[in-house]
């Protein structure tokens, strides 16, 4: 028997024209649709006149509902997973299915798509071409400070996700934490009162507290300033490991191993020692 193919359909985070045409396609093609909220998706689905019986595959019967779904692909059926809002399996549930589907040696075919954090990632202006995406942070303040602190020498620009009643709680702790760094905390894109703010962690949290924002936000921050390499005594560093017995060539391999130098630079110091 020919089994079926799951589809992972991202679907719009506010502005309902920025589905896809062969995410629609799809909708319509494919037996069942699995979504993390029937009625939301419904919503979705008469907006575009789609009629298509649907699943519901949500955090709370992930166990359950997942063995299931994999039965009906080895069966045949192909499924749609599609969340309440973008891309699924991004802090959404989809990730232990499209697991549990290539372990068992079914077609999973990705469709690209609307995802909140690349596009506050874009508009942000900080550094794009190397990320960090971390999602929610614990909603208690000393688990998110010590999450936090596991990030204080990431040099990648971080992105998080957050909800409005802890966004002003979760800057202070990443001002005390990460210092007061560059960033951008962008809610509702897409929808009507989408806007961007642009500044110091510090400056951001000002508006926070004085505006009470709502919506949903996205908050991506500055990755933390290139370590200066210290400044070593190459001299002395390979005198100190030759008193301790290495060979020359052993020492100079130790020190470009531990101090990042250019072989070249140790090698020569070393010639001098003769
Ligand atoms: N799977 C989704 C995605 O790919 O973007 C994320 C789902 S997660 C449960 C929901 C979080 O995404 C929100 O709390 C918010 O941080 C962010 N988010 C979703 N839509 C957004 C929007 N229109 N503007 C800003 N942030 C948004």
């Amino acid at each position: 028997m020919e089994t079926g193919t799951l589809f992972i359909c991202p679907t719009p985070i506010g502005n309902l024209e920025d589905i896809t045409l062969r995410v629609l396609n799809i909708l319509k093609e494919v037996d069942l649709i699995a979504a993390e909220d029937t009625r939301h998706t419904l919503r979705l689905l008469n907006h575009f006149e789609i009629k298509k019986p649907m699943t519901s595959y949500h955090e709370h019967n992930i166990r359950e509902k997942g063995p299931h779904l994999i039965l009906q692909l080895t069966e045949g059926k192909s499924i749609a997973l599609v969340s309440d809002a973008g891309m699924p399996g991004i802090s959404d549930p989809g990730e232990d299915l499209i697991r549990l589907a290539i372990e068992e040696g079914l077609e999973v075919v990705g469709l690209p798509g609307p995802s909140a954090a690349l596009l506050a990632l874009v508009v942000s202006g900080l550094p794009t071409r190397r990320f960090a995406f971390e999602g929610f942070l614990p909603s208690k303040s000393t688990d998110r400070k010590k999450a936090l602190d596991t990030l204080k020498i990431e040099q990648r620009t971080l992105i998080f996700y957050e909800s409005p009643h802890r966004i002003s709680g979760s800057i202070e702790d990443m001002i005390k934490v990460l210092g007061d760094r560059k960033a951008s905390l962008s809610r509702e894109l897409t929808k009507h009162y989408e806007e961007t703010i642009r500044g110091k962690l510090s400056e951001i949290l000002l508006v926070s507290n004085e505006r009470n924002l709502k919506g949903e936000m996205v908050l991506v921050i500055d990755g933390a300033e290139a370590q200066e390499a210290p400044e070593i005594d190459v001299k002395e560093e390979l005198m100190k490991l030759l008193d301790k017995g290495m060979t020359k060539k052993e020492a100079v391999k130790e020190i470009v191993r531990v101090h990042g130098l250019p072989r070249n630079q140790v090698y020569e110091e070393s010639l001098k020692l003769d």
